[in-house]
């Protein structure tokens, strides 16, 4: 059995199991009546926010029922209030979208023209998000019990943060979340008991920060029920750096200091509150960790461990199979969904396949809506959602308890902090209903091609970016004649892979360093969060160009076509993933070329004067 964790304040099991109990009915509650409290929530909105430019230049009028909202109010994009959102960080502090001050923006992991989005948000706004969280472990608890008896050892990291124009700060919302009282000054609870002390969280530093984290979760290790990070690309990156620095850590375990390139004080203090020197227990690590096989290397390492808590739904679902290898198949967890824009739902059934997970939304957080999606038939099966929306389709819009089984939508929010029917760009499929409020499934997000940790990128900024890169094939009377993509996760950390059939008329062979520069072009025309991902995260290794034999994209056609593909309608996907599809392009690779260095990034906009 675990070690209790020692602590004086803990609550009785009575009292815990009250809490629990409680939490589990707010969710019966909210869930039973969520057309009531949906219908609430969209007349609080309104009605405080009444006199917001935005909603009176609409002629909303005051109005706070939903049939008018939805006649008056427009569905929009990013690109629809960018001019608002613009104003505000400028510094106009006029009640434009909210009527309650704007306390800060989120950066947003989607991109609009290159720059994170930035979501504004208002200071009550994380008490919704501390409200979403504290409904994951009573709902956890039924499945698992005695998680409340040992900590958690979660990878949690800050990023760089900027200040707009007008001196507001600008930085994703975990940060933001990390960095408040709420997460901060929280009191004891059994279930936010982390290995990681708040000083290693909220290290600036990505390297110091991983180091300490580490370093703290190998030392308690007999106490750690759960381990985990936000999405599974981080907790990847974590089993990484283990492998990479163990021996450093094991020196520290051994002798109870803390490596002289942890210069942080306050992280130096906080952990050597927990390390001492344990000469045994870096035999032990040493013992596993200098084994051939990482195979079960979180099983060995943490005996305790009852699941694996990351996002392995959308994008992220990529690294379940080595997931699996580095836990001996502990149950992977999705417990929420959540965005910059407003926190959605939870999972009610954590301990299903990741195939299965979906997230019944808390209709507290928002306001939600529905746009239905159409898939086009044929192979590709893409979803077809429109850009903007003409008046028959912002009628096809459905209310939370209306949507239908089976159905496929594209979510559509307003929120507490000044965003009217607002899409998020994310497609839902319904699975099914806690009482009258839908779970959904997570399908995709709109349009994403490419996406290795938290950066999502489009065909557009993918044809833009190669685009940009051939002209360095010019001076060779080289052209492109075909290109494709694949997101490569087999590498740690994982990489874009872009492959090239190119069509030759000059004679001057192409020399190996104007690939290398073709890479470092598409690196540095890609969004900011590639770039940020790429600099200074290093979850992104640097990108590949793959040139294929002449040929290969009408193979590649044939293939499609054998699968029932239309001649007619066949195009290049610009982005592949069916592993029989990137076997065939492997196999006929000629050669290969990396970026040779990182492309430049830096926080917040090129337009913003940064002091
Ligand atoms: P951000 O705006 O950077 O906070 O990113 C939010 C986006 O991340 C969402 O709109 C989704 O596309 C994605 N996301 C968040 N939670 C999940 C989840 N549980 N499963 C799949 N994708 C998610």
């Amino acid at each position: 059995m675990p070690e209790a964790p020692k602590n004086t304040q803990k609550p009785t099991d009575y009292s815990l199991e009250l809490k629990n109990k409680k939490t589990l009915q707010f969710i019966e509650d909210v869930t039973s009546n969520a057309d009531g409290v949906q219908k609430k929530v969209l007349e609080e909105i309104l009605s405080r926010n009444a006199h917001v430019e935005y909603l009176q230049r609409h002629g909303l009028n005051g109005h706070t029922d939903r049939e008018t909202f939805k006649k008056v109010m427009p569905v929009i994009t990013y690109e629809d209030i960018q001019p608002h959102i613009d104003r505000i960080a400028n510094g106009d502090t006029s009640p434009i979208l909210c009527s309650k001050p704007i306390s800060e923006f989120l950066t947003s992991s989607g991109t609009s023209g290159g720059e994170r989005k930035l979501m504004p948000t208002i200071e009550e706004e994380l008490g919704r998000r501390s409200l979403l969280y504290s409904l994951l472990m009573p709902v956890m608890s039924q499945f698992v019990p005695g998680l409340d008896k040992g900590k958690g050892m979660y990878f949690l990291f800050i990023k760089s943060e900027a200040k707009t124009p007008s001196g507001l700060v600008a930085r994703p919302v975990l940060t933001s979340y990390y960095k408040s009282s709420h997460f901060k000054d929280r009191p004891y609870d059994p279930y936010t008991n982390y290995t990681s002390p708040n000083e290693t969280i909220l290290c600036p530093d990505s390297y110091q920060s991983m180091y300490s984290q580490m370093l703290c979760g190998l030392c308690q290790h007999k106490e750690v029920l759960r381990v985990g990070a936000v999405f599974a690309s981080g907790f990847i990156r974590a089993i990484r750096f283990l492998e990479k620095h163990w021996p450093l850590l094991c020196k520290d375990i051994r002798a109870g200091t803390v490596d002289a390139q942890i210069t942080d004080q306050p992280v130096r203090e906080a952990v050597m509150k927990i390390l001492k020197p344990d000469p045994k227990l870096a035999d032990f690590i040493e013992a596993e960790c200098s084994k051939d096989s990482w195979q079960g290397i979180i099983t060995r390492l943490w005996p305790n461990t009852k699941y694996v808590d990351v996002i392995v739904t959308g994008t992220m679902s990529q690294y379940i199979p080595t997931l699996d290898y580095y836990s001996n198949g502990l149950p992977l967890v999705c417990t929420m969904y959540a965005s910059s824009e407003c926190y959605f739902g939870v999972n009610l059934k954590p301990l299903c396949k990741p195939s299965e997970v979906s997230y019944t939304l808390i209709p507290t957080m928002a306001y939600f809506e529905f746009l239905p999606v159409h898939r086009n038939n044929g192979v590709t099966n893409s979803i077809s959602v429109p850009k903007s929306l003409n008046e028959k389709e912002q009628q096809q819009l459905v209310d939370l308890v209306d949507v239908k089984l089976g159905q496929e939508y594209e979510l559509v929010v307003t929120t507490y902090a000044g965003l009217y029917r607002y899409r998020v760009g994310d497609v839902l499929r319904v699975a099914g209903f806690k009482n009258k409020a839908p779970q959904f499934n997570f399908i995709c997000r709109k349009n994403v091609v490419l996406s290795i940790d938290s950066d999502k990128t489009d065909e557009v900024e993918l044809q833009h970016a190669v685009k940009n890169a051939v002209n360095h094939l010019l001076p060779f009377d080289a052209t492109l004649a075909e290109y494709t993509s694949y997101a490569d996760t087999t590498t740690i950390p994982g990489h874009y892979v872009l492959y090239w059939e190119l069509s030759l008329n000059g004679t001057t062979p192409i020399p190996p360093s104007v690939f290398e520069d073709c890479c470092l072009t598409i690196e540095e025309s890609l969004n900011s969060v590639y770039r940020q991902g790429r600099v200074c995260d290093k979850s992104i290794g640097p990108l590949e160009i793959k040139i294929v034999e002449p040929g290969t994209f009408d193979k590649l056609m044939d293939y499609a076509i054998s699968l029932g593909a239309s001649i007619n309608q066949y195009k290049t996907p610009r982005c592949v993933k069916f592993a029989p599809i990137v076997e065939l392009l492997n196999s006929r690779a000629v050669s290969s070329y990396f970026s040779p260095k990182c492309p430049k990034w830096l926080p917040g906009r090129k337009q913003w004067n940064m002091n």
